[in-house]
C-alpha cells in the first residue's frame, strides 16, 4: 500500500480487501467490516457506527454515496455487483498497490523490453508486443503465438480465464470499447472501465438481448469456450491507455507530424518531432487521479508530458498541484499546444 498510509487509505484498502474475501471466510470479512466501521466511525465521529449487516449492503451502493469524497480518492462506482467484487474493486485494488498493479504490468512488459533490446529488430518486436496486448482484449487457446514464444512471455503470464459471472449460456459480451469481456449481470452493462464508458456509454439488455445505448446496435455475444481475457492488471495499463496513445498518435499524424508509438523500446508511449523539438508522451488513464499524482510525484519527470483523458479536464489543477515537476496535459490540451507550435 501507499508509504505513510492515513486513515483514508486504511479505509480503502480494508474495503477492497473485505469485498474481494472469498465468501467462506466469514469471521475474517467480519474482522475487516469492524475495522471498517471503526475507520468510519473515526473519520465522521458525528455519525454512528455503522453495523456489519449495514455495511454489507452498502459495499454494493456507490461509493460516492456513503464515503466523504476527501476519504475516496476521487473513486466512484460500487464495490461489488451481486456480491462479487466489481471491477472497481480491481482497479482501486491496482492503483492502491503497486506490486500487484503497476510494477506487476511493468515487470512483465519490463522482461519483454530488456530482451527486445538485445534483438536486431528489437524496437519493432517491442512495438508489435504492445499492438498485440491492445488488440487481444480476448484469445482463444489454439491460436498461435509463435512471437510471444520468442520473446520468452508465457501465455498464463498475459491472460486469465473469464470469470463465470461474466458469461451467459457459454457466451460473453465484449465492450464496444476495448473488447474485453462485460460484466453482464448489471442493469447497465459495461466493461467497467470510465475510459469505455465515457467513450461509448453503457449497454442495456431487452428482449434477452444486448442494445448498445449510444448507437441502438446490438453487441454480438461470443463463445467463451477456451477463451480468456487479457489479465486485468495488463488490460487497465496497457489496453485502455493504449487507446489514448492510439489515438493520440493518429490525431498528432493527421497534423501533418509523423509521430512514433512505443518509441526506442518504450522510452515513452508516443514521441512526436516538431521541428528541432522532440516530444515525448506518456498516456496515462487511471481511476483516480489523486493515486496517478501521488504515482507521479514518486517518479523521474524526465521532461515527458503526461496525459490524461479529456473526461478528467477538471483534475487537472488539482494534478498539477501534485506533482509541479511534471507537464500535465489532457489528450486535447495535449494536442492543441502540439498544433500551435507547429505553427509557430
Ligand atoms: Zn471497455
Amino acid at each position: 500500500m501507499v508509504p505513510g498510509e492515513s486513515d483514508a487509505q486504511r479505509l480503502m484498502s480494508a474495503l477492497v480487501k473485505a469485498t474481494k474475501l472469498d465468501p467462506s471466510m466469514v469471521s475474517e470479512r467480519h474482522a475487516l467490516l469492524r475495522q471498517i466501521s471503526s475507520i468510519l466511525w473515526w473519520l465522521n465521529p458525528g455519525h454512528p457506527a455503522l453495523s456489519i449487516p449495514a455495511l454489507n449492503r452498502y459495499l454494493s451502493l456507490p461509493i460516492e454515496r456513503w464515503i466523504d469524497d476527501q476519504y475516496r480518492q476521487g473513486f466512484e462506482g460500487c464495490l461489488q455487483v451481486n456480491d462479487e467484487p466489481s471491477t472497481l474493486c480491481d482497479e482501486i485494488a491496482l492503483e492502491y498497490d503497486p506490486r500487484t498493479g503497476w510494477e506487476n504490468v511493468q515487470s512483465i512488459v519490463k522482461d519483454v523490453r530488456d530482451r527486445c533490446q538485445h534483438r536486431p529488430r528489437g524496437d519493432d518486436e517491442y512495438r508489435t508486443f504492445r499492438l498485440f496486448l491492445c488488440e487481444h482484449p480476448h484469445i482463444h487457446s489454439s491460436q498461435a503465438l509463435d512471437f510471444l514464444v520468442e520473446l520468452g512471455v508465457q501465455f498464463k503470464s498475459l491472460f486469465e480465464q473469464i470469470p463465470e459471472q461474466f458469461t451467459r449460456a457459454g457466451k460473453f459480451y465484449p465492450c464496444p470499447s476495448c473488447g474485453w469481456p462485460m460484466q453482464i449481470q448489471r442493469s447497465e452493462v459495461c466493461c467497467g472501465s470510465q475510459w469505455c464508458e465515457k467513450s461509448v456509454g453503457v449497454c442495456r439488455w431487452s428482449n434477452g438481448q444486448l442494445y448498445r445505448l449510444d448507437t441502438g446496435r446490438s453487441v454480438p455475444a461470443v463463445d467463451a469456450q477456451d477463451r480468456y481475457r487479457l489479465n486485468t492488471a495488463l488490460w487497465k495499463f496497457t489496453l485502455i491507455p493504449g487507446l489514448l496513445e492510439r489515438r493520440l498518435h493518429d490525431r498528432l499524424a493527421k497534423l501533418g507530424l509523423r509521430p512514433t508509438l512505443w518509441p526506442d523500446v518504450d522510452l515513452s508511449d508516443v514521441k512526436v518531432e516538431v521541428g528541432d523539438l522532440e516530444i515525448w508522451l506518456d498516456a496515462k488513464v487511471w481511476r483516480s487521479t489523486r493515486m496517478l499524482g501521488h504515482r507521479l510525484a514518486n517518479t523521474d519527470a524526465k521532461g515527458i508530458w503526461i496525459v490524461i483523458p479529456d473526461y478528467q479536464k477538471g483534475e487537472v489543477p488539482s494534478l498539477r498541484e501534485q506533482c509541479e515537476y511534471h507537464l500535465i496535459l489532457t489528450e486535447s490540451q495535449c494536442v492543441t499546444k502540439i498544433a500551435r507550435l507547429c505553427r509557430r
